[in-house]
């Protein structure tokens, strides 16, 4: 590994990608008054609100699915405007009409349940012939059947379908607060059953999430041993044994590396055109800005702070 990846890893812990180069803005001038042109560096954009498993703990509250014809054209004009674009569900490989816009936004990873794998193991080769080279499945360990009407074994054995097709496997976990100390064990078990990656998404109440037991919300006090458990970790294993990542929605609880990208790097697109700032908040009520003739436009010098998770505290607490 050089310098600069494990660089990249360290600052990982607590980001949902890796930091990315600035590029130019697109030479239009905002026709709303307070409202800038989007100033960071990513589109997401949520394809559909379709999903085959409906998990009782989806934090995801929107509703709707893009046309794939359109979503290629809304790339495109993003890309042209200096944007990376990001595709994201609820369950992207629902309908394979979409690998096409993935291939556009040369996107090479993509986050599904694992289900539609199981039932069609021959659609993996469609997948990887869109170049996709990594594939997230959700794999909750002790609270998967809780969440989930995707079974254990059946996560498992799309784990495998994935690693089995030469493609990357990635292990997505949500972790909450009965759990917290089962993490070591989660991070053998990847490296018993040769899976290299995992990584750890908090349990936010939101979406139908907020339905399920408050009891499984962490404090601080668990978000600390969390960071603790996961830096201790991250030395036991090294990035090739076991690449050990954390989604921001941790928030602010040790890392010096917490670097939240919502407004500050990425906006949320959503299939009926609305802007926000982070996935957990795509509801009506929390936009941030304005979709209009293939531009984005945000509240002009709204950003969110950096060094803690606005989701976590909103919906958490
Ligand atoms: S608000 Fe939280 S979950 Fe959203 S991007 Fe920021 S750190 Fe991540």
């Amino acid at each position: 590994m050089t310098q600069r990846e494990q660089y990249l890893y360290n600052a990982s812990i607590w980001t949902h990608h890796h930091p990315y180069i600035d590029k130019p803005r697109p030479a239009v001038t905002s026709p709303f008054s307070g409202y800038e042109v989007f100033p960071g560096w990513q589109i997401l954009i949520m394809i559909t609100s379709e999903c085959n498993t409906r998990c009782r703990h989806c934090y995801l509250p929107y509703e709707g699915s893009f046309d794939p014809d359109e979503l290629q054209n809304m790339i495109a004009q993003f890309q042209k405007d200096g944007y990376s674009v990001y595709l994201n569900g609820s369950e992207p490989l629902l309908n394979p009409e979409y690998l096409p816009a993935f291939q556009l936004a040369d996107q090479k990873i993509v986050m599904t349940n694992g289900l539609v794998l199981v039932q069609r193991p021959e659609y993996i080769r469609e997948i990887r012939e869109a170049g996709i080279g990594t594939i997230g499945v959700s794999y909750h360990f002790d609270i998967q059947t809780y969440f989930s009407r995707v079974s254990l074994d059946v996560a498992k054995r799309a784990l495998n379908i994935v690693k089995d097709a030469g493609i990357h496997a990635r292990v997505m976990t949500t972790i909450t607060k009965p759990y917290v100390d089962m993490i070591p064990k989660y991070c053998d078990w990847c490296i018993e059953n040769g899976f290299e990656e995992i990584r750890f998404t908090n349990f936010i109440a939101q979406g139908r999430a907020q339905e399920l037991d408050s009891d499984l919300i962490l404090d601080l006090e668990d978000r600390k041993h969390y960071y603790e458990l996961i830096t201790a970790l991250r030395a036991k294993y090294s990035i090739d044994e076991l690449c050990i990542t954390s989604c921001g929605s941790f928030g602010d609880c040790g890392s010096p590396n917490m670097s939240c990208m919502a407004l500050n790097d990425f906006v949320i697109l959503t299939p009926d055109y609305k802007v926000y700032p982070c996935f957990f908040q795509t509801q009506p009520g929390m936009e941030c800005g304005i979709y209009h003739e293939g531009h984005i436009y945000t509240k002009t010098g709204f950003k969110f702070p950096r060094h803690d998770c606005t989701s976590l505290h909103l919906f958490n607490e």
